[in-house]
């Protein structure tokens, strides 16, 4: 028998809603198995307990994630606190403090979906976005000079790691390998960013030498932004900093489907500390409590997330059941053109998985 730990943070808005049919899913998956088992525990940690506590987490919040082999996060954010409060100071010091500095995000549209790009079928639009979690442009250092005055202005610093550049690019690398992918493409603006970004091409071409069978193409971001439209097919790895990684996936998931499908693993390669998974999208104040959010983004972070355990049978099968169902047709929630609840998708999406497993 095999027992996995997930310290579960449902957050804020939709966060909790999602994460209800995440956590019925687990019970489902160790139903089917019998031989795995999850221990979960919830932490409130969210803005209504900013609001109580004067802040996200309790000061021991980290060390108590610590022992856990995952997290799973609904989303974080409400409506009159500000993000660089609830972004700084729960998302943030996790990623940070568990070197969490690669964050992957599938763009691929799943079976039964059409793309907004009219004549994009389901293999033109396959890839995955490995985006720089814990440096370069969300650097926290900067400031304000004459505030008050015409001559106001602000400097924010970009900081880029020789240590930090090698490591997510190496990732990249074997990731590509590992799959069986071919090409890697390095998202860049090394001609208007003249420091950061030449020394990012640098290392990229350094490390590149190692991976003879990968072709690699450094690509300015604002091309790359335009054939993430045009040309999607012609993408398997695409590794882009901080930055740049969280636009180009907004922009990965508005071409599959809209962000209730997109979902992220932020991970600890080495499994030295605990990696978290979440879809990528807010706590969607507009649709909050009304129990229509789409539950697949969740879902597919869970996939990820036992993918990433070394459960691949299981990671698929959860994504082969949402597939069946989408291509059914029948079970949607309102922002992929249906009417059905959040709850009635994930009853779906389990009933199939029973069905399969
Ligand atoms: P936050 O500040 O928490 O990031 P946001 O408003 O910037 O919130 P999202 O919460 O991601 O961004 O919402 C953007 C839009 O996408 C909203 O209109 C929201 O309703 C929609 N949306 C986000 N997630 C889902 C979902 N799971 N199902 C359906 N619609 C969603
Ligand atoms: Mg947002």
């Amino acid at each position: 028998m095999k027992h996995y730990s997930a310290a579960v943070i449902p957050g804020d808005g939709i966060g909790p809603e999602v994460m209800e049919v995440g956590l019925s899913l687990l019970q489902s998956i160790a139903d089917i198995h019998g031989g795995i088992s999850f221990q979960t525990e919830s932490f409130p940690w969210n803005c209504q307990y900013y609001r109580e506590h004067g802040r996200m987490m309790p000061e021991d919040g980290l060390q108590r994630l610590r022992p856990f082999d995952v997290i799973l996060l609904g989303a974080i954010g409400a409506p009159g606190v500000p993000d660089h409060i609830s972004v700084w100071e729960l998302i943030l010091p996790i990623r940070r403090s568990f070197q969490q500095y690669v964050n992957l995000r599938p763009i691929k549209l799943l079976r039964g979906l059409e793309s907004p790009l009219r004549y994009k079928q389901h293999d033109d639009l396959d890839f995955v976005v490995v985006r720089e979690n814990t440096e370069g442009e969300y650097s926290n250092m900067g400031g304000r000079l004459h505030v008050g005055t015409p001559y106001e202005l602000a400097v924010q610093n970009n900081v880029f790691t020789r240590y930090g550049i090698e490591r997510i690019v190496r990732f990249s690398f074997e990731l590509a390998k590992a799959t069986g992918k071919t090409r890697l493409t390095a998202a860049t603006k090394s001609n208007g960013i003249n420091h950061s970004m030449p020394f990012w091409d640098e290392i990229v071409k350094e490390i590149s030498s190692d991976y003879p069978d990968i072709e690699t193409q450094l690509t300015h971001i604002d091309a790359l932004s335009a054939f993430f439209v045009s040309r999607p097919e012609s993408f398997d790895v695409v590794v882009a900093s901080n930055l740049f990684g969280d636009i180009l996936t907004d922009l990965g998931a508005a071409v599959v489907g809209g962000l209730g499908l997109a979902p992220s693993g932020n991970i600890n390669p080495e499994k030295q500390y605990p990696s978290m998974f979440e879809p990528i999208h807010g706590s969607a104040p507009d649709i909050a409590g009304k129990g229509i959010a789409n539950p697949i983004a969740t879902l597919w972070s869970i996939s990820m997330m036992l993918d990433h355990l070394g459960e691949r049978e299981l990671g698929k099968l959860v994504l082969d059941s949402i597939e069946d169902v989408l291509i059914a047709g029948e079970v949607r929630t309102p922002d992929i053109g249906g009417k059905a609840t959040t709850r009635e998708l994930g009853d779906a999406i389990r009933e199939q998985l029973y069905r399969r497993g």
